[in-house]
């Protein structure tokens, strides 16, 4: 593993922030969510601060009350709007501005090349093979594709944020 990786900023969301929990995966940071955790726990804020601790990583929540009992492992996340929240996480210097098809949008997991045999087998697949480079999820057995998912995102951080 490179220095570069370990050091990766590595980040969980709070239940509020499943765009922006998409978006960051696209972009490659290893991004869980509390969606992981079952629903209806009161202490849900504790766990999520105690995972935090754990997996070393930095919680994003709209929560400002939450954001100060992490102290300056949380991020309160100002706006209701993905890209202002993506900015912020630029201006604050934990992220930089990418777009890498490197993980799952849906679970996390580090996406790999995919197979010809599981391109084939998708029957959402664009037809133009050549034109595209396939990447594929063990964990949901869910094809991607440079321009798929990523097009819009990518034409998204192009024009709307600060260069
Ligand atoms: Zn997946």
């Amino acid at each position: 593993m490179s220095a570069e990786i370990r050091t990766e900023t590595r980040f969980i969301a709070d239940r509020m922030l499943g765009t922006l929990t998409r978006y960051l995966r696209f972009m490659g940071y290893d991004t869980t969510s509390a969606n992981r955790l079952a629903e209806g726990n009161t202490k849900e804020d504790t766990v999520l601060l105690d995972i935090a601790v754990q997996e070393h990583r930095i919680l994003l929540t709209r929560d400002a009350e939450l954001a100060r009992r992490g102290k300056e492992r949380a991020v309160s996340l100002r706006s209701e709007d993905v890209m202002e929240q993506v900015q912020q996480l630029i201006d604050a210097g934990l992220i930089e501005r990418r777009l890498t098809m490197s993980r799952c949008s849906l679970c996390n997991t580090a996406l790999r090349e995919a197979f010809t045999c599981e391109i084939q087998n998708a029957d959402y697949a664009p037809k133009n093979w050549r034109d595209h480079t396939f990447f594929w999820c063990d964990h949901c057995r869910k094809l991607y594709w440079n321009g798929s998912h990523g097009k819009q995102l990518e034409e998204r951080l192009e024009n709307e944020l600060k260069r």
